[in-house]
């Protein structure tokens, strides 16, 4: 095959993967809102079939000897092409060199690991997750070897989820969070009590209007988002044209809510800002998880818990809720912000949102390098938990047994939630520079700061590292400062 006839393959297989993932994704997306129960068991069915295929395209011989042979020649690629074909074969080696029994008794035991749980969670007994969570360790470490037996096996998982993320970064990054955090809690307990309109009964219809309205205040083009409802609220997209957000209402709390739809609001923005040219292309997907990860914080803390933008959406809420009606913009302000050390990492404040990502970061390094074992981890996490944030944990339902991360796998994941708070502000710093963010944050006019977002991250996909995109947008590399300047000006607003 000449050049250009490995070019026109190369476009027909990547046509051939996105169709795959595009049925697969809307599967899984009706699976987790809509679909009846008892579909499951047949849905699966469709979803292994899927993936099945999927594998086979990706791994099949011609395609490795298509992209060996363009990457052979590489120097005669355009960059859109090169990063293409660097991207693909990264994921033919992931799927490759584990082998294939391996691979699906992974899969398998994923699933127990989640529903194992789930029971544990819902009973408060540890021990009947402790096992799996021992096995699913094991099989981590072991792929992680797989990957590059010569570096240890968290560094290799860090890498997974952000390219050049290492543990040195991340030690002086939250050693020097801790440093400034334990201080601002302290300065925290000069708040007022959290006032009870904060807690009270909001119709759930009145929230969904509240939902639909937000949506148009963050300006998420409805003709390409949707959003619907699920246990935990996440964000999902086929293509630059079909972004699916979701939420979920709770009675007592009308705030858990908002965030949840301003939080996903900013991943949406995220997937449907890359280049559409690049719909059916590696590089035409997200960076990483931090960056991803810092759009929807950008969204969340930066526009969402300021001042400004919540005496913009003050009225809305009103008119919908009649515990809000006598609520001045300032109340409303300080209560979304309240500062408070609590057990719930998602239901934590920014301030010391940071120190729950801590003592999960802390303490998966230890559990992956063997030092700490799955039967000593509760008693290590409430260990952390009093020493960090001063809290009792009360039982292992609220304190170890949280999250889903680590009871299906995803060990070095947790980071990337306060790397991603962090390259909020960097970036914000850097968009200061070029558009006056705060004279329309004050006229509530978020279109060009969308629109600043989507030319110097969004549009750029998978085309570079998530650290050289960081560089470019931001002109220096990751600098915490801008974050810890951030935490300080809200804290010091809260008390003053
Ligand atoms: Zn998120």
């Amino acid at each position: 095959m000449d050049l250009n006839m490995m070019k026109e393959a190369l476009k027909k297989l990547q046509l051939e993967r996105h169709f795959y993932g595009h049925a697969a994704g809307i599967l899984h997306f009706d699976g987790d809102t809509v679909a009846p129960r008892a579909s499951a068991k047949y849905r699966g069915e469709t979803a292994a079939f899927l993936s099945q295929k999927m594998y086979e395209l990706t791994t099949a011989p011609s395609t490795i000897e298509l992209l060996d042979s363009l990457w052979a020649c590489k120097d005669e690629l355009d960059e859109v092409t090169a990063r293409e074909v660097y991207l693909m074969r990264e994921d033919v080696q992931e799927l490759t060199r584990i082998p294939m029994d391996e691979f699906t008794a992974y899969s398998k035991l994923r699933t127990d690991s989640v529903s194992a749980w789930l029971e544990a969670k819902e009973k408060n007994d540890y021990s009947i997750f402790e096992p799996f969570l021992a096995q699913v360790i094991e099989y981590t470490r072991k792929f992680a070897a797989y990957k590059n037996p010569d570096i240890p096996a968290y560094e290799v998982l860090l890498d997974n989820y952000e390219k050049g993320l290492n543990t040195a970064t991340l030690d002086e990054f939250f050693g020097m969070l801790r440093k400034e955090i334990v201080p601002m809690i302290e300065m925290a307990k000069q708040q007022k009590a959290l006032p009870d309109f904060i807690s009270a009964e909001c119709d759930v219809n009145a929230q969904r209007v509240l939902s639909d309205y937000l949506m148009d205040v963050i300006g998420l083009d409805k003709t390409r988002c949707a959003i619907a409802e699920t246990e935990h609220p996440f964000t999902t997209s086929m293509n630059p044209f079909d972004a699916r957000i979701t939420t979920h209402y709770y009675p007592n709390a009308v705030l858990s809510s908002v965030y949840s739809v301003i939080h996903e609001g900013g991943h949406a923005h995220y997937e449907m800002g890359v280049n559409p040219e690049q719909m059916y292309s590696p590089v035409g997907s997200a960076s990483s998880m931090s960056l991803h990860e810092s759009q929807s914080r950008f969204y969340e803390n930066l526009i969402g818990h300021d001042q400004r933008f919540l005496a913009v959406i003050a009225p809305k809420m009103r008119e919908l809720f009649p515990a809000f009606k006598d609520v001045s913009d300032r109340e409303l302000y300080l209560a979304a912000n309240y500062v408070e050390p609590s057990l719930i990492r998602i239901e934590a404040d920014q301030v010391t949102y940071p120190l729950h990502i801590m003592v999960r970061y802390e303490l998966e390094k230890l559990l992956v390098s063997g030092e700490l074992s799955t039967r000593d981890l509760p008693e290590a996490w409430n260990a952390k938990m009093k020493e960090y944030l001063g809290v009792d944990v009360p039982n292992d339902s609220k304190g170890v047994m949280q999250d889903v991360h680590w009871p299906s796998g995803m060990f070095g994941y947790f980071p990337s939630y306060a790397l991603g708070s962090a390259y909020a502000s960097q970036i914000l710093n850097a968009m200061k520079k070029d558009i006056d963010f705060d004279a329309l944050m004050e006229k509530g006019e978020l279109a060009p700061i969308t629109k600043w977002l989507n030319d110097n991250i969004h549009f750029h996909g998978s085309m570079y590292d998530p650290g050289v995109l960081l560089e470019k947008a931001t002109g220096e590399k990751f600098n915490p400062a801008y974050y810890v300047a951030h935490l300080k000006n809200v804290i010091e607003d809260l008390v003053k």
